[in-house]
């Protein structure tokens, strides 16, 4: 999130986390009813699926989506999942990362399977492992594969699916040698990480930085790197790094921003890993922002509390678990009363395992 709105949050006594410990806002504090969430839908739903009937969740802006969960809605993925479970049965389990909504987490929960975050997900896919099962890790190929190697996995047992675009799949699961593979990736990707390249990395490094990078990047990027890992690892990498110290990060540019100003403060040099003066790259990158992500904003975020103060909230920016959202139009498709219940069921097993797996571990 830009700076602004995450020196506001602090301000007010709210939290800043990564997605972990954002999906667990809700049920570690019963005693807050109202709960407004500035990130994107996926991590807004995940709080409202764990929260308690007496809890609301609303959103700033209704359409902050993750382009990267927009290329596995529920539609597109189901057909596929339908097809694989039909031949592999109790063999396959899906593994949902946090980016996916309520509805693909629902389907890895009926599988068997668990939610993953960047933090966690070697910890959910040894755990698959150890079963012996074979796994559909939705949305992000690149997690994945990351994830695979890091996992000591053979990269001839991964299988990548095809492109799934925004408008949906083109292509035929027939086409792809699942059979052989033990993780089968969904196509999907972030296009604010996937634009760091080997050569980037080794610009930097060449100059004396350490290269730090966030796992939806591409595996090349990542094997070059110093070391890779969630939102969290990186900035206490940074943090926690003596006086003195430089480095490269390759994740979205505003959080490279917010740790930059506090890193400087502790005499520790901060770049993003795109200003690389390579690819023809000679200009400044920008610093790579998620532009969706960034439609919460302090405008959003106060005019919110002002409506919720009121009394006059709009719906369309409250968040209840199954809901699939427009990130165009901003409307909300809602499932029944019914419908929702089951999904919230399935989700709840699948984020539920995720937890367990992961305090298990630390
Ligand atoms: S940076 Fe990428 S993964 Fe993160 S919210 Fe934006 S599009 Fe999604």
């Amino acid at each position: 999130m830009g700076g602004e709105i995450v020196k506001l949050v602090e301000k007010y006594g709210g939290k800043v986390a990564d997605s972990y410990a954002l999906a667990l806002q809700a049920s570690r504090n019963p005693e807050k009813k109202v709960i407004v969430e500035s990130a994107v839908h996926f991590m807004a739903e995940t709080i409202a699926t764990l929260a308690n009937d007496d809890q609301q969740v609303w959103i700033t802006n209704p359409k902050a989506g993750c382009t990267m969960e927009m290329m596995a809605k529920d539609w597109m993925v189901l057909p596929v999942a339908d097809e694989l479970i039909a031949k592999y049965g109790d063999d396959l389990l899906v593994i949902a990362y946090m980016n996916t909504s309520g509805r693909i987490k629902a389907i890895a929960g009926q599988t068997g399977g668990a939610v993953c975050t960047s933090s966690n997900a070697p910890l959910v896919v040894d755990w698959a492992r150890k079963q012996g099962k074979k796994i559909l890790f939705v949305p992000d190929e690149h997690l994945g594969r990351n994830t695979a190697v890091k996992c000591g996995m053979d990269l001839s047992s991964v299988c990548t699916l095809g492109d799934p675009h925004t408008y949906g799949v083109t292509w035929k699961t027939a086409d792809y040698e699942t059979d052989s593979a033990e993780m089968i990736c969904w196509g999907g990707y972030c296009g604010v990480h996937t634009i760091f390249t080997p050569q980037q990395v080794r610009w930097w490094k060449n100059k004396g930085w350490q290269v730090i990078i966030h796992p939806e990047s591409k595996l090349e990027a990542v094997q070059a790197a110093d070391g890779s890992g969630s939102t969290a690892y990186l900035w206490n990498t940074v943090m926690d790094a003596p006086s003195g110290s430089k480095f490269a990060v390759g994740t979205e540019g505003h959080f490279v921003r917010n740790l930059k100003e506090q890193a400087i403060i502790k005499g520790i040099d901060v770049m993003h890993l795109a200003d690389a003066m390579v690819d023809n790259n000679d200009n400044n990158s920008g610093g790579c922002g998620c532009a969706t992500m960034s439609r919460n904003d302090p405008p959003h975020l106060a005019g919110m509390l002002d409506l919720l103060r009121k009394g006059e909230a709009p719906d369309i920016n409250r968040v209840i678990a199954g809901d699939v959202v427009n990130e165009q139009t901003a409307e909300r498709q809602r499932l029944s009363g019914d419908e929702r219940i089951e999904m919230i069921f399935n989700a709840k097993l699948a984020l539920n395992r995720m937890i367990e797996i992961t305090e298990a571990a630390s």
